[in-house]
């Protein structure tokens, strides 16, 4: 029997829960453990087949941390910190997801995730003062808090090149990629797009592959990663000092365990700068992007300075000079985006079967074909194509999910000309949502920021439970402020001025082609003190009844 129900039917028939959360990421498994030790009944809903978010999907080969693999986990059980060994520094995607795995076996989440289900609508009932959310399969849940954690990179975007699906041949995007590893052997490979993802990607393909074509349109900055295995002693020991290593990270601006050096680059002699340079260039992670001077993202000298230095590296690496000229980026400088640390990804253009298209100068692509890629000047033919065409970021998960406030406001007009959030995790109009990494917030490595959102956010239900508020919003005026404090700590840094995925700009997605602050670029400490402030004030920033 087909019965269909009214929208009065099916939201009487909905199951009713305290939260709801949307998202199985790092970010969506912590507030459901913390939630439930609340003693707070929860759904959890996640368009994927099981947990782990941004490692459940980025199946690509070459796929690891760029944040050192061990301040990367959770750091809120001090047994599961002892019992995870990771493997390498910078953890490949595979090991990533099965300690995700290990953490959802462990507290036995799964129990209260919904998996398949892809959330289209979240829509606030004043009169019910509860969430009624809305799966792609229509059925409908309710309940009194809603917490959106759908990620600031889960957004993805294909490329908005005509006769992209007339592709007959597989094509994949990296973070769709199958569960099964792709065969790439004898195989002619092209792939669109020289971001982050394909920057750890073509040093894979190229390895298996009889041919590899990469089409780039901007190159990117990017330097070695110096990834390297963890034997069980070095694990050890970084068991026993995972306090210091946390409280480390929590003191720097981005909670990574590099900082910048106070002095400024061209204070700096020569010869001694260019000694330091080189030291950071061989070390492994962040250091050279954000463990270098303090000015280099500020200063336009500066940054030139350090480009120069890079530059001359790529330059070292690649043996064909024009070549090496084509991966120099020379519309931003050095670390104005986030940097991709590489392995190899340099040496990879010296191969024979490694061609680069320059699509910018050389050969604009004109379409997709049913064999390959059409440009100006030929057809090049291929088995199977990848397009690392990346995410649309931070706000793209938030578009695509219909959400209304109070009367019936729209979340993606709230935000039409920017976010607009208090502390990057309440927006004006959202009674009773609270959003993990919303945009606006302080970033940086990620599960630690993470953490500290989730502890906040906690806390503030703690504070609603012992107070019998049901109700809580944020106070208009708040939201004008941190919005401008957020938009002021843009405003000195290079980085604002630069097109990225961090300013909100994705040349595949219609309206994101203007530059918006997306994130809190401020000192990650300034962030802390103010949410710790907030907590200790009783929350004073929101209204609650
Ligand atoms: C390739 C790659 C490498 C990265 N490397 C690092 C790194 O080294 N260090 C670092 O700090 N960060 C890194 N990041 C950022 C990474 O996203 C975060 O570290 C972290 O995984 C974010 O966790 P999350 O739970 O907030 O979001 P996600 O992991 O993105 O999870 C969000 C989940 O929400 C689900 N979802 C979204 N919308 C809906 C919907 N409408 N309905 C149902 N479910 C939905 C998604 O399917 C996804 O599973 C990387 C990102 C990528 C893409």
């Amino acid at each position: 029997m087909n019965v269909t129900l009214t929208a009065a039917e099916r939201q009487q028939a909905a199951a009713t829960y305290d939260a709801i959360i949307i998202g199985a990421g790092i970010s969506g498994m912590f507030m459901l453990y913390r939630l439930r030790e609340m003693g707070l009944s929860v759904r959890v809903f996640e368009m994927g087949s099981n947990v782990g978010g941004t490692w459940y999907w980025n199946r690509y080969p070459g796929a690891r941390f760029d944040s050192e693999s061990w301040t990367y986990g959770y750091s809120f059980s001090k047994e599961l910190l002892q019992e995870w060994d990771w493997k390498e520094h910078f953890s490949p995607q595979p090991d990533t997801l099965e300690y995700l795995n290990y953490v959802a076996d462990k507290f036995d989440l799964r129990r209260d995730m919904q998996f398949h289900a892809t959330v289209n609508a979240a829509h606030w009932d004043e009169a019910a003062n509860q969430w009624t959310v809305t799966l792609d399969d229509g059925s409908q849940t309710r309940a009194r808090f809603l917490f959106t954690a759908i990620g600031i990179l889960s957004a993805h975007t294909l490329p908005a090149i005509p006769g992209r699906d007339s592709f007959q041949g597989p094509a994949y995007h990296p973070a769709r990629w199958p569960h099964t590893p792709v065969d790439f052997t004898g195989k002619r490979v092209g792939i669109i797009g020289t971001g982050a993802t394909a920057i750890q990607a073509i040093p894979e393909i190229a390895k298996q592959a009889k041919h590899l074509t990469v089409f780039q349109r901007r190159p990117n900055w990017a330097a070695p990663l110096h990834n390297a295995k963890i034997s069980p002693e070095e694990m050890a020991s970084i068991k026993a000092r995972y306090e210091e290593i946390y409280a480390h990270c929590a003191q720097t601006p981005t909670w990574f365990i590099h900082q910048s050096d106070p002095r400024k680059t061209l204070d700096v002699p020569p010869a001694e700068r260019e000694a330091f340079w080189e030291k950071l260039y061989a070390e492994p992670g962040f250091g050279i992007w954000i463990g270098n001077f303090s000015d280099m993202l500020i200063d336009e000298k500066a940054n030139a300075a350090i480009s120069a230095f890079i530059a001359d590296k790529i330059r070292q690496r690649v043996k064909d000079p024009a070549l090496a000229e084509k991966l120099i980026p020379k519309d931003h400088g050095f670390g104005t985006r986030r940097v991709p640390l590489e392995s190899g990804y340099f040496e990879t253009y010296n191969r024979d079967n490694v061609t680069l298209i320059d699509t910018l100068e050389d050969e604009p692509i004109v379409c997709i074909t049913p064999k390959g890629v059409k440009t100006a000047k030929q057809e090049h033919e291929f088995d199977i194509m990848v397009y690392a065409t990346g995410f649309d970021g931070v706000t793209g998960a938030f578009d695509r999910i219909d959400f209304r406030g109070t009367n019936g406001a729209l979340l993606r007009d709230v935000w039409r000309d920017g976010p607009r959030t208090y502390l990057g995790m309440v927006a004006d109009h959202f009674p009773n949502m609270l959003m993990v990494l919303g945009p606006h917030t302080a970033r940086g490595n990620i599960p630690q920021a993470i953490e500290h959102s989730v502890g906040f956010q906690t806390g503030l239900i703690r504070h609603m439970l012992d107070h019998g508020y049901t109700h809580v919003e944020t106070r208009p005026e708040k939201v004008d402020a941190w919005t401008e404090i957020v938009i002021k700590a843009a405003e000195p840094l290079l980085s604002s001025k630069v097109p990225s995925w961090q300013t909100g700009v994705n040349r595949n997605v219609e309206g994101r082609q203007v530059l918006r602050v997306l994130g809190y670029n401020g000192n990650g400490a300034h962030f802390r003190r103010t949410t710790d402030e907030e907590a200790k004030s009783g929350y004073q920033s929101f209204a609650f009844r």
